[in-house]
């Protein structure tokens, strides 16, 4: 093929771009664009190269910490301790490549996480309106855009209705572009107009804000306006979140302290207590190596890669890693309602004219089923209902499509269900658009709540259809107009949870050839069909979970409150739902909001801007909001909120690219499960820390006593490096792996607001580091005492910590229950490992030659190990002891705080 070769796409007729691309209105086959995928190459634009592993495996080694260590090699190198030297380099080493490691582990998966959520546009291939990835479209395809797409490649529009284009991308213009497809396009605009005025054309990369349009393919990839300056586009992810920072912190302002007190210990070891500078000096820099947890970032960062995960696994897509903790403390799940809450297939179950009504059989999107009269005379209903249903067929974008047999629809599913109802009564959708071909249209929108089409009649008649909520149409009824008898009959079918939508036809002389909102006065209200959405099994389930684990779930929906309320009882939302609706909180003041915001559930009749009034009147008592949202409009209140979720399937581009989290199957339940993997994620920091700091602390202790009280040392300076090394690369990283405790959505959301080394944190890592280096000392005094030479003292030590910290990692894999259970026995896998690489590396070093004459280690008795392991089970029984002790005190304080809460809650008000 003769690839074009131009660039003024927006000059010319619009015939000619035709040609030069060698396509026509129904777009491309198949195999012409595959054809042309591969003369044309990818629509994308190259990725930023990745940095070279060698570089990214440095950077692990690029932090004060590292320093440091570096500097104590050296020292211990020059003072001639080279076995010293070579320990402290291989901690590392070790920690750089854990953490290589991992965060290539942790890379690829996100990025085969994002590939589920990558872009795509509708097209048409061989003539059907296709999904097709952005990368795939080829000059000469055919796209339709809607409010809130992405534009994906460089267009030239062929129709263009209400289209308005947010270009600051390109231009810099912070106002949408207007945009039109330039009617009876023959000559296209000037030659050397600025792209901001190019109004035919839709660039890559920029966002629909409003409208509808269908548009030629003209270049894609580098050839489109945004290749050319494509290192715009180089976005930058966020790869740290609040709790990295706070962990950060933490340890630069750690590393100064040990370093102070390292020069301090030094002073006073060679000062008061004689030492030889060379000793103590080696002495002090194994403290600080073996105190200093080096290793720990590096565990944090893979516990949430490990929870970025199983979210994935479980429909969330995280987008922003920060959310992954933000998650964890959710006390606020704001959510849709339509395809969220409830299953999102509708079905028309009843149509009310004037003065017939039906109800329709038949369950699906088969068009087979029955239309059946209240009284006996169904024909007559039938006839009486046919203008409605002929309505709801021409006020339609959906297509039904059957595949053997299984019916499924293309679109909205509420107008999937318009066009099986009309099956049902024997009108073929494509005979009665054939009949009533379509000029213009509104498209719907969440704003106004209505969709209308204008079409020609087989008598050369003319008529507009719409559609939408009934106050929508109420307002354009042409008088006179029984308003009372319509919201009787609304209400009666929205009891009962169904989703009604009303319809009308305004019948016109002749022709515009544009429908404008202004004409929609004067309208023949024809009626109501009642559609059934019902609940999701799994989000009852999801709410139950949700309400014993303290968290409150607002539904909020641009439907009627009657159905919202119907639903939200069925999913027993609250015990007795309270709902308000959007026109009630337009007369509110900020304060009343956020009085009533705690004590209603529902919000009905909402528009996208209501979602960030409700999301701020949570957030100003410290709530941690999660929202959900689908639409152009939903981008802001998705940002305000403190986990933003968009919906994978519906969603528009521009919420999925404003929200935290997109949801892949757009369900309820996929929000908990979120929430408890993100519970999850911080249990196991919390795990992570509680373990690491007193096992470096505790041996740290015992040594920092004997060099300030004067008796010989529990450990060398190499055996303290030596158990540093072996367990921060061992046990240390075993509780990323860490599966949910039970009972973690049985407790009230964590307060966000909450430092992570917490009171209780600190106090606990202090009783811990005492309790271990009371260990250690008790340890090291009776074996000198009970005929042990100092050297296999030492080694009944060194081991002695080893069996410490496998204690206390059973101890900490359940913070609130006890770990004696078959599965806290068993461990993990990742446990288990590391527990079998600790036993044989301290055999090696008890017994093998090489190992005691590096170490000065002395093989033991079986004596030498009932003693240590027996200690150990002693040690096991102690901690859990007092843990469910600490745990028993804490609860009966909730209880007591939640007894005085209660008497003081405010009575519920009504809708
Ligand atoms: P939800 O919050 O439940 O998803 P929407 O915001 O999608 O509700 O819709 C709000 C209201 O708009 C619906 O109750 C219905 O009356 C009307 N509506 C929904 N979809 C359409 C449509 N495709 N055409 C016309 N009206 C619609
Ligand atoms: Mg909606």
């Amino acid at each position: 093929m003769t690839i074009h070769d131009r660039r003024d796409w927006h000059a010319g007729a619009r015939q000619s771009s035709w040609t030069a691309l060698d396509t026509n209105i129904t777009g491309l086959s198949e195999a012409e664009a595959a054809d042309r995928l591969r003369s044309f190459g990818p629509n994308a634009l190259p990725v930023s190269a990745r940095q070279h592993p060698v570089l990214r495996f440095l950077a692990h080694f690029n932090s004060a910490l590292i320093y440091f260590l570096f500097a104590a090699a050296a020292a211990a190198l020059v003072l001639g301790h080279a076995v010293d030297a070579s320990i402290i380099l291989a901690v590392v080493i070790v920690n750089a490549i854990v953490g290589f490691v991992q965060e290539g582990k942790a890379e690829r998966a996100l990025e085969a996480i994002r590939e589920l959520i990558a872009p795509r546009a509708s097209a048409l291939r061989d003539g059907a309106r296709t999904s097709v990835a952005i990368d795939a479209l080829v000059p000469g395809d055919v796209v339709m855009l809607e409010a809130g797409d992405r534009v994906p490649a460089d267009l030239r529009l062929i129709r263009a209705r209400g289209l308005l284009i947010d270009e600051a991308l390109l231009t810099g213009e912070s106002v949408a572009a207007e945009k039109d497809d330039g009617a009876g396009d023959d000559v296209g605009l000037a030659v050397n107009l600025p792209l901001g005025d190019r109004t035919n054309m839709a660039f890559s990369g920029t966002l629909v804000a409003a409208g509808q349009a269908t548009a030629m393919v003209v270049e894609t990839g580098l050839r489109t306006q945004i290749g050319q300056i494509a290192a715009l586009l180089q976005t930058v992810g966020t790869t740290t979140t609040p709790l990295l920072l706070q962990i950060d912190n933490f340890a630069k302002r750690f590393t100064w302290i040990v370093g102070v007190a390292t020069v301090l210990l030094f002073a006073f070891a060679v000062g008061v207590r004689g030492f030889d500078w060379p000793d103590a000096l080696i002495a002090v820099v194994a403290l600080a190596v073996g105190v200093i947890p080096e290793g720990l970032p590096a565990v944090i960062t893979i516990t949430m890669a490990i929870g970025v995960r199983r979210m994935a696994a479980r429909n969330a897509v995280v987008r922003k890693l920060p959310a992954v903790e933000t998650l964890g403390a959710t006390s606020v799940i704001c959510t849709d309602k339509t395809g969220t809450l409830t299953r999102g297939e509708m079905t028309a179950a009843r149509v009310v004219a004037s003065d017939h009504a039906v109800t329709v059989t038949g369950a699906g999107y088969a068009p087979h089923g029955q239309l059946e009269a209240a009284g006996d005379d169904d024909a007559g209903a039938i006839a009486a209902v046919l203008p409605i249903l002929r309505c709801g067929i021409l006020c339609n974008d959906a297509d039904l499509i059957d595949t053997a047999g299984r019916w499924s629809v293309v679109g909205d599913p509420i107008e999937g269900a318009l066009l099986a109802l009309g099956g049902k009564a024997g009108l073929q959708p494509a005979h009665v658009r054939g009949e009533w071909p379509r000029i213009d249209e509104i498209p719907f929108d969440a704003g106004h709540r209505y969709m209308a089409s204008l079409h020609r009649g087989p008598a050369g008649a003319c008529a507009i259809f719409i559609k939408g909520a009934p106050e929508a149409l109420y307002v354009m009824a042409t008088a006179p107009f029984d308003r009372d008898k319509w919201d009787a009959i609304i209400a009666t079918a929205a009891a009962s949870g169904e989703r009604v939508l009303a319809f009308g036809v305004k019948q016109l002389d002749d022709a515009p050839d544009r429908l404008t909102a202004a004409a929609l006065d004067a309208v023949e209200f024809l009626g109501i069909v009642g559609f059934i959405d019902p609940p999701r099994a799994e989000a009852v389930a999801a709410i139950a979970e949700c309400r014993s684990a303290g968290i409150a779930v607002k539904m909020i929906t641009g439907d009627h409150s009657a159905t919202a309320l119907a639903i939200a009882r069925q999913l027993k939302l609250a015990d007795d739902p309270q709902g308000v609706t959007g026109t009630d909180l337009d007369g509110m003041s900020d304060a009343d909001l956020q009085a009533l915001v705690q004590r209603v559930s529902v919000f009905a009749r909402t528009s996208p801007e209501h979602k960030l009034r409700i999301v701020r009147a949570l957030q100003v008592d410290a709530a941690v909001v999660a929202m959900t949202g689908d639409g152009v409009n939903d981008a802001p209140s998705l940002k305000a909120s403190d986990v933003g979720i968009a919906m994978g399937c519906k969603g528009t581009e521009a919420a999925k690219e404003a929200a935290d989290i997109v949801l892949l199957d757009d369900n309820f339940a996929s929000i908990v499960a979120a929430v408890h993997e993100g519970r999850t994620v911080y249990d196991n920091i919390r795990k992570v820390i509680v373990w690491t700091l007193p096992t470096n602390g505790g041996e740290t202790v015992a040594v920092v006593l004997a060099i300030l009280i004067g008796f010989q040392l529990p450990l060398t300076a190499t055996q303290i490096l030596w158990t540093n090394l072996l367990l921060a690369s061992t046990l240390g990283l075993a509780l990323a792996f860490e599966p949910s405790e039970p009972g973690v959505m049985r407790r009230p959301p964590r307060l966000a607001s909450k430092p992570l080394l917490s009171a209780d944190i600190v106090w606990r890592v202090g009783l811990t580091s005492a309790g271990l280096a009371a260990v250690v000392l008790g340890m090291f005094f009776w074996a000198t005492t009970h005929d042990r030479d100092l050297a296999t003292a030492r080694t009944m030590v060194v081991n002695m910590i080893m069996v410490m910290g496998i204690v206390h990692l059973f101890n900490v894999r359940y913070t609130y229950g006890t770990s004696i259970n078959l599965r806290g026995v068993m461990g993990t896998f990742a446990v288990v490992a590391s527990i079998v690489i600790v036993a044989a590396a301290q055999a090696l070093f008890t017994y093998a030659p090489f190992m005691q004459s590096l170490f000065d280690s002395r093989p033991l008795t079986i004596w030498d190990w009932a003693t240590i392991v027996g200690v150990g089970v002693g040690l096991f029984i102690f901690m859990e002891v007092e843990k469910l002790s600490s745990r028993w005190r804490s609860m009966r304080d909730q209880q007591r705080r939640r007894r005085k809460t209660e008497s003081v809650a405010p009575p519920a008000i009504q809708d």
